[in-house]
C-alpha cells in the first residue's frame, strides 16, 4: 500500500525560483527512503509539502495524499491535512523542542497536539502518558536524561528526543530533514540506527534527507535523488553508481572524497 502519493507537484517561490519542477513520487508503507541530492535541489521543500507546511503552485495539477487522504490538491490544503499532520512525525534540522522544559515533558507534549496546550505546559500529564513517554525515551536510548532540560542535551540527543516524540505521537510516517547534518560520526550513526530500528520494529515509514550519500547507502534500501527540482534517480540504492553520483554532485563529490 502506498503511504505517500505525490503527483505533479510544482513549486515556484518567485517567478524565477522554481524549487520543484514536476515531482511524482510514491512511497510504500514500511519503506525507509533516503532523499538525496545537492544543496538547493528541493529536498526540504518536498518534505514540507508532505507535512502540509508548504503549498504547491496554484493551477498546477498537483496532488499529495498521505495514508489515502488527500492533504493538498492544486495548491490548496484539504481538510484532511489535520489528520495527516497527526500521523506524521517531523524531525527537522532545527530541533523543535521547548528548551526550558524537561526532555520528558517535551516527549509528552508530542503525544498531545502540535501546539502545547495549557494543560501540557503546566506539566499536567497522566501516569499513562508519563509511562509511554519514558518507554519512547528508552527506545531512543535517552531514558537516563528524561529529567534534564532539553537545552542541556547535545544536538544529536535533541534529534533523538524528536524521534521519541514521533513515537509518543504514534506517527505512521517520520520525515527527518537532514537529521545528521553538523553532527559527529558517532552521533550520526546513532540517529540513523535509531531511525532504522523504529522502521524495522515498529513498521514506521521513514523518509530521511541526507547530504552524506554513504549514510544513505548504509541505512536505506531505496534512494530518491532530486536534481534541480526533478527526480533524477529513484531505485534501490545499490543501483546508484559512480556515474549517477558524478552527474548529481559534480565529478568530485565531497561526500565521497
Ligand atoms: P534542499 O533542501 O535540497 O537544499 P530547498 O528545498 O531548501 O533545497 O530549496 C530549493 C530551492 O528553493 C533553492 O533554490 C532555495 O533557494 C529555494 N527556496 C527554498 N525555500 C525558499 C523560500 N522560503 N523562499 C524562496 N526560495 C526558497
Ligand atoms: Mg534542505
Amino acid at each position: 500500500m502506498s503511504i505517500i502519493e505525490i503527483t505533479g507537484v510544482k513549486k515556484h517561490f518567485t517567478k524565477e525560483v522554481c524549487a520543484l519542477k514536476h515531482v511524482d513520487l510514491s512511497i510504500k508503507q514500511g519503506e525507509m527512503v533516503a532523499l538525496i541530492g545537492p544543496s538547493g535541489s528541493g529536498k526540504s521543500t518536498l518534505m514540507r509539502h508532505i507535512s502540509g507546511l508548504t503549498l504547491a503552485d496554484k493551477h498546477s495539477d498537483s496532488c499529495i495524499k498521505v495514508l489515502g487522504n488527500t492533504i493538498q490538491q492544486r495548491g490548496k490544503l484539504d481538510k484532511h491535512v489535520r489528520t495527516s499532520r497527526s500521523q506524521i512525525g517531523n524531525v527537522f534540522q532545527q530541533f523543535n523542542l521547548v528548551s526550558r522544559l524537561s526532555v520528558l515533558t517535551n516527549v509528552m507534549i508530542g503525544g498531545l497536539s502540535r501546539i502545547p496546550t495549557y494543560r501540557s505546559l503546566l506539566g499536567w500529564f497522566t501516569a499513562e502518558e508519563k509511562h509511554m513517554a519514558l518507554e519512547a525515551l528508552e527506545r531512543v536510548g535517552l531514558k537516563n536524561v528524561a529529567l534534564k532540560r532539553a537545552s542541556e542535551l547535545s544536538g544529536g540527543q535533541q534529534q533523538r528526543v524528536a524521534i521519541a516524540r514521533a513515537l509518543m505521537q504514534k506517527a505512521k510516517v517520520i520525515l527527518a530533514d537532514e537529521p545528521i547534518a553538523s553532527l559527529d560520526p558517532e552521533s550520526s550513526r546513532l540517529i540513523m540506527q535509531t531511525l532504522k530500528d523504529i522502521n524495522e520494529k515498529d513498521g514506521i515509514t521513514v523518509v530521511v534527507t541526507l547530504h552524506q550519500v554513504d549514510y544513505a547507502q548504509k541505512y536505506c534500501e531505496r534512494a530518491v535523488a532530486l536534481q534541480d527540482g526533478e527526480v533524477f534517480f529513484d531505485n534501490l540504492i545499490h543501483h546508484l553508481n559512480e556515474e549517477n553520483l558524478a552527474s548529481l554532485y559534480g565529478s568530485q563529490p565531497e561526500e565521497l572524497s
